[in-house]
């Protein structure tokens, strides 16, 4: 079996963390998971029994904003995080980074190492996202030197190509879920609403980190155009330093009267449960999502799901079929699609229905690794051959 060095730059369990951990399950007795900071996603690592190492204690300071000389500058900082890298690839067959600055580390590692590099692409590299250089430099670096990118939408795809990335090294691959692990005993679901006091209420969840651009501010200004028993669960936390946000949220609701109507759960390790305590979820990114794990997951949990109409969720809920798809960032239209649902509970369990058996099928984890064993089987193969190629044009110069 081949032995990989996976890369991702953060401790904690963002979306693309937690699609490395799926992933990373299938080759837990021949991988290790390099971190670039501490954190919780290394402990959930650790309890799936995955090898895990924390290869540097310094925090690596890119920012959105940041130049090319700030990035070279930030280089040299990270110098010891590259030769440590450098020095464990040499025991593994490939190099397969998680995330933006993985990449960067990951390109110098195959520099010297030559181990075949992949890239996991889970960002739509827009100028919303991502400044001019960093987004150069991602596409730079994937094209020179990665022999595969993984998008994990088509509309992630698109984006990598417009900003010049090589379509004939990237494929799309979905996420991948155990549709067994949202499908719990829902006995404690009543328990959960009694001590949430929501019991009498419609309850609208939202699970994503707070994030301006994860757009938790539309949905409570949704709220002030729907009736008094509507109300909000917001399950998530600020991951990337975004308190400020936290803090207007919170001013939004005292200044819209909505205290009783919005509950701050912060980050919650179990899902489930919570969403299947709800009785629609929403999704409101502002700007496109590159795949949006939580409505895969609304879906297989039977859920009605709302989704912000942009990149990504397009491909995954089908309007009024599997879910319903709104103008990102227009809080009446989310409203009027949320009293639709309200009025409408058998429309809603049909399309609820429907979602969790075609994501049951699409997403399925097993049938997701197989994707991406058999592409990593090709890079590995790939490889062989041109350094089988080399050897041999080698030997023939070395007779002439
Ligand atoms: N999530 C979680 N606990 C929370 C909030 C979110 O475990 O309190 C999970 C959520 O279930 C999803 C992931 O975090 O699997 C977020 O992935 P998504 O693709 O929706 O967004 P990203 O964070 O990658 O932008």
């Amino acid at each position: 079996m081949m032995k990989i060095l996976f890369l991702d730059q953060s401790g904690k369990p963002g979306g693309a963390e937690l699609c490395l951990l799926d992933i990373a399950k299938t080759y837990r007795d021949n991988c290790l998971v390099g971190l670039f900071a501490d954190g919780a996603f290394k402990e959930l690592l650790e309890q799936q029994q995955i090898p895990v190492q924390v290869l540097t204690n310094q925090a690596i300071k890119v920012s959105k904003e940041s130049s090319l000389i700030q990035g070279l500058s930030s280089l040299s900082q990270i110098t010891p995080l590259i030769s440590k890298v450098i020095k464990i690839s040499r025991n593994y067959d490939l190099i397969y980074a998680n995330t933006q600055k993985a990449l960067v580390v990951g390109a110098i590692a195959n520099l010297f190492t030559n181990r075949p590099l992949i890239y996991h692409l889970h960002d739509i590299l827009s100028l919303d996202h991502f400044s001019k250089t960093n987004r150069q430099l991602a596409v730079t670096l994937a094209n020179r030197f990665a022999s595969l990118v993984i998008a994990n939408s088509q509309a992630t795809k698109t984006a990598f190509l417009e900003a010049g990335g090589n379509p004939e090294i990237t494929q799309v691959v979905y996420n991948g879920f155990t549709s067994k692990n949202y499908d719990i005993d829902e006995s404690k679901v009543h328990q959960i609403r009694q001590n949430l006091e929501i019991e009498q209420q419609f309850v609208i969840g939202h699970f994503s980190r707070l994030s301006p651009w994860k757009g938790q501010h539309i949905l409570i200004e949704a709220l002030t155009h729907c009736p008094e028993n509507v109300t909000a669960i917001l399950v998530g936390d600020a991951l990337f330093g975004e308190e400020d946000y936290v803090q207007q949220l919170h001013k939004q609701v005292a200044e819209l009267g909505l205290e009783k109507r919005v509950k701050f759960l912060g980050f919650q390790a179990d899902i489930v449960p919570l969403m299947k305590a709800c009785d629609l979820i929403t999704h409101t990114s502002i700007s496109p999502e590159p795949f949006g794990r939580v409505i895969v997951e609304a879906m297989l949990c039977r859920k009605p799901v709302i989704a912000a109409k942009a990149g990504g969720a397009i491909e995954l809920v089908e309007h009024q079929t599997t879910g319903w798809l709104v103008t990102p960032g227009n809080s009446l239209e989310l409203a009027e699609i949320i009293n639709h649902c309200r009025q409408h509970p058998e429309l809603c369990q049909t399309v609820a229905q429907q979602a969790q058996i075609l994501a049951s099928q699409r997403f399925e984890l097993t049938k997701i690794n197989q994707q991406i064993s058999q592409l990593l089987i090709g890079v590995m193969s790939c490889d062989e051959e041109r350094k089988r190629l080399r050897k041999e044009i080698l030997t023939a110069e070395q007779r002439r």
